[in-house]
């Protein structure tokens, strides 16, 4: 039987030939395809300024820049996602501040966030877990309250929407990644949506060595900026996924749809049903919390029985990078539990309905055998 992984990207022999003709055409780097693929975004951004970079991870460190996050700032944000979230608001000096979870959305619980907006807090990250969007009424209300930058880390929400509205098309600054395990890729790389097209000049220097050209072939470099930009390559890749972006999401709602027809008799805490606002970026389920010790053990059992599953994510200030750097751990207990016992399930569009029954008979059968103890392998 063929091993399922967690997710796979889907690239049509169409993209596959637009990423030959690039090679072909003498020009690899930043060029006509990342314009392409900039104006494509921006269109469905309701027309707000996107540029690319090589990550969701430099654009969001570009964004705390513009946003002009520094030192001794304080940023709000989840512990519950990628390690890239808060690496870089470290990066920039600044310091992660660490809000608990919602345990059913999964999603920073923003009752929670006036507690710890101190006068140095000056910015919030939010994080759309899975593709389901943190609530953007609350979250902009809370921002403006309290004169805060919303730096939304969509690196996992393309194409989700909020009340009827894609995301990216309001709000402040946005960033999308196109890693190959989210919902569109470009290989790697990533963008961010922006307010103006004075913060798009900015990002623009900032990916690369902080340089403006003139007509003259001259240049003048004013900042220190990195070297973040995409190469055409990747956009000739990213413009045949961003077509096929609203089929792929439907295509993982029906999916979806199918696991929660399959699950709903097995001890696991199902993600919410939403199926207005996400984009079902993972599917993801809780272990009962007597068997989160075991967790290691399920998924060496599915892995040996052909199906991987992932762990979405470690808590961030568990790690002993962030543990070291705080003087006292912070009081997360939603987000330890539920850190313990996630696990996500095979979800890509090219899956298969027998695969969705599959890898349900499997982890029934599985669950099985560690409740009763009972090993049958
Ligand atoms: C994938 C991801 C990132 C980083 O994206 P890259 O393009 O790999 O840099 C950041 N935050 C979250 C929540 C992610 O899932």
């Amino acid at each position: 039987m063929e091993f399922l992984p967690f997710t796979r990207p889907d690239i049509d022999d169409e993209t596959i030939a637009a990423v030959a003709d690039v090679l072909r055409s003498g020009w690899l780097t930043t060029g006509p395809k990342c314009r392409e693929l900039e104006a494509a975004l921006s269109l469905r951004a309701g027309g707000r300024p996107v540029r690319l970079a090589n990550s969701a991870t430099a654009a969001l460190e570009m964004a705390l820049r513009i946003a002009g996050i520094q030192s001794g700032d304080e940023v709000i944000t989840t512990s519950l996602s990628w390690v890239a979230t808060s690496n870089v608001i470290l990066a920039v000096g600044a310091t992660p501040v660490f809000v608990d979870i919602d345990p059913t959305t999964r999603l920073i619980d923003l009752d929670l966030v006036d507690a710890v907006v101190t006068p140095r807090t000056r910015a919030i990250v939010p994080v759309d877990l899975a593709g389901f969007p943190v609530d953007r009424d609350r979250l902009y209300e809370l921002a403006g309250r309290h004169r805060l930058r919303v730096i939304e880390d969509a690196a996992q929400s393309q194409g989700a929407r909020w009340r009827g509205r894609e995301l990216g098309s309001f709000g402040d600054l946005v960033a999308f990644s196109f890693h190959p395990n989210k919902n569109m890729t470009t290989g790697e790389g990533g963008c961010l949506v922006m307010n103006s097209e004075e913060e798009a000049g900015q990002f623009e220097k900032l990916r690369l060595q902080g340089v403006t050209r003139f007509a003259d072939g001259t240049y003048d470099c004013d900042l220190l900026g990195g070297k973040a930009n995409l190469t055409d390559i990747a956009a000739a890749i990213g413009l045949g996924q961003l077509r096929r972006l609203d089929q792929f999401n439907e295509r993982r709602r029906e999916l979806a749809r199918q696991y929660f027809v399959r699950l709903a008799g097995l001890p696991l805490e199902l993600p919410p049903s939403d199926f207005e606002h996400g984009n079902w970026h993972m599917f993801q389920v809780l272990l009962p919390a007597k068997l989160a010790e075991q967790r290691g053990e399920l998924i060496r059992m599915m892995r040996e029985r052909g199906i991987a599953l992932g762990v979405h994510y470690p808590a961030i200030h568990r790690t002993s990078l962030y543990a070291r750097q705080m003087s006292t751990l912070p009081h997360l207990p939603h987000t330890e539990s539920v850190a313990a016992r996630i696990l996500t399930l095979p979800l890509f569009p090219a899956m298969h309905d027998s695969d969705i029954e599959r890898v349900t008979a499997t982890l029934t059968k599985v669950l099985g055998c560690l409740l009763s103890g009972k090993f049958d392998r």
